[in-house]
């Protein structure tokens, strides 16, 4: 397979020297003729020497590179890419083979496994396949095929799952749906000793946030005795994780109401007549507002990506400073805080301050208990620190 050749301007090769894996449009002396978004090209420096083999995509990152290797894109380079991501996995004990208390996972996160554009997050025999780019969308079945091939993986059916993170304008076609002819694998997958139901039809993401695993155990650790909060619950992770922990009452909160519909079934399936919880459809500022100072000592926060872009930072960080204010007010002293930020345009140090101003505001003694991150099956390539995103602290309020 030859593929068509992209020419860079000269000296914009640094950063891929660098092994950075985007190429940005103004780098481009020209395209060639004839050129489809999603089609694999060859990238070259202005003098002709080989570069890289990416995804080509109309927009400010026009590729997405695969390899720094003159490689064919063809399905012996998809099974080594799944596999190496899936011998990762093993090695950090989240498959169910390694470990039967656990069956969710990260397979493939975008960058940090060589794959940019291309999410895979797998549920039991389940994989559910997320593409943010075009390329990865034209080579959905190809991946599938890996996935399903790959030894050790144990996966009978593959959904897709892009109608929300393919670029519109692409006007792509069959962005939803089975890849297999399986369409009826279990729906429920342990995370941790702990039962989920995923719902990768209609929730969000690819139906689960497998990023905060560690973090609830964590939180478990913290729950004893306790009457937590979990603000922003989507299906429940954090509450079930502090029911088994000890905790005296759990209330989740959240402003979707299917959300809490879905957390309120997550808690019957591990703790059925369990009393201790409760489950809130209200919106987070106006909860925190009316709740009473002290009825609460220990709170999650965990809201959506305030900041999707950069030039949404400055909002964001007001609008955590905010949100973190109000929950310390309501903490009384000895109360614990897990607070986070899923926005990758906002840096830890950016997140840190913003919760400093929030415990001023709030004029609260806090001390920094936890600096909280992904887990390692979402891993951030050294040469590619825009795949850092989830931080979190766990704060002692007096
Ligand atoms: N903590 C969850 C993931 C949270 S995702 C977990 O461990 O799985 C963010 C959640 O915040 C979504 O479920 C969304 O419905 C909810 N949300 C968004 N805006 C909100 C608001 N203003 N008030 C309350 N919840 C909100």
């Amino acid at each position: 397979m030859t593929y068509k050749t992209i020419i860079l301007r000269r000296g914009k090769e640094e950063s891929l020297k660098r092994y950075h894996p985007w190429i940005f449009s103004g780098a481009i002396v020209r395209l060639p003729e004839m050129l489809t978004e999603g089609e694999t090209v060859r990238v070259e420096s202005h003098d002709g020497r080989y570069l890289a083999t990416g995804h080509y995509q109309v927009g400010s990152i026009s590729v997405r590179v695969l390899s720094f290797r003159d490689v064919e894109i063809d399905s012996t380079f998809w099974q080594q890419k799944i596999s190496a991501a899936l011998t990762l996995r093993r090695t950090l004990q989240l498959t169910r083979d390694t470990n039967p208390d656990n069956e969710m996972f990260r397979l493939v996160h975008g960058e940090g496994d060589g794959l940019p554009g291309l999410i895979v997050d797998v549920y039991g025999e389940t994989a559910v396949i997320q593409a943010h780019s075009v390329g990865m969308h034209l080579n959905r079945s190809a991946i599938a095929d890996a996935i399903l091939n790959v030894p050790e993986g144990n996966i009978t059916t593959i959904y897709y799952k892009s109608e929300s993170t393919l670029p519109y304008k692409a006007d792509l076609r069959e962005k939803e749906g089975y890849l297999t002819d399986t369409t009826n694998a279990p729906n429920i997958a342990k995370e941790n000793g702990l039962r989920f139901h995923i719902d990768w039809l209609q929730g969000q993401k690819t139906g689960f946030f497998v990023d905060q695993r560690e973090n609830r155990l964590l939180l478990e650790r913290y729950s004893h005795g306790r009457h937590v909060l979990n603000m922003c619950c989507y299906t429940g992770g954090f509450s079930v994780y502090a029911l088994r922990g000890g905790a005296k009452a759990v209330c989740s909160v959240d402003s979707s109401a299917k959300a809490i519909q879905l957390t309120e079934e997550n808690v019957a399936l591990n703790f059925p007549e369990d009393r201790r919880h409760e489950g809130v459809v209200a919106e987070a500022f106006q909860f925190l507002r009316q709740t009473k100072h002290g009825s609460y000592d220990l709170i999650v926060l965990d809201p959506p990506a305030f900041a999707k872009r950069q030039s949404a930072l400055h909002n964001a960080l007001k609008g955590y400073t905010r949100l973190n204010a109000a929950a310390l007010e309501v903490l009384p002293p000895g109360g614990i805080l897990f607070t986070f930020s899923c926005s990758q345009a906002v840096s830890a140090m950016q997140f840190r301050l913003a919760v400093l101003t929030a415990a001023a505001q709030a004029g609260r003694s806090v001390r920094i208990l936890h600096q909280l991150h992904q887990p390692a099956d979402h891993p951030v390539s050294i040469y590619h620190p825009e795949g850092e995103y989830l931080k979190g602290l766990v704060l002692a309020v007096e």
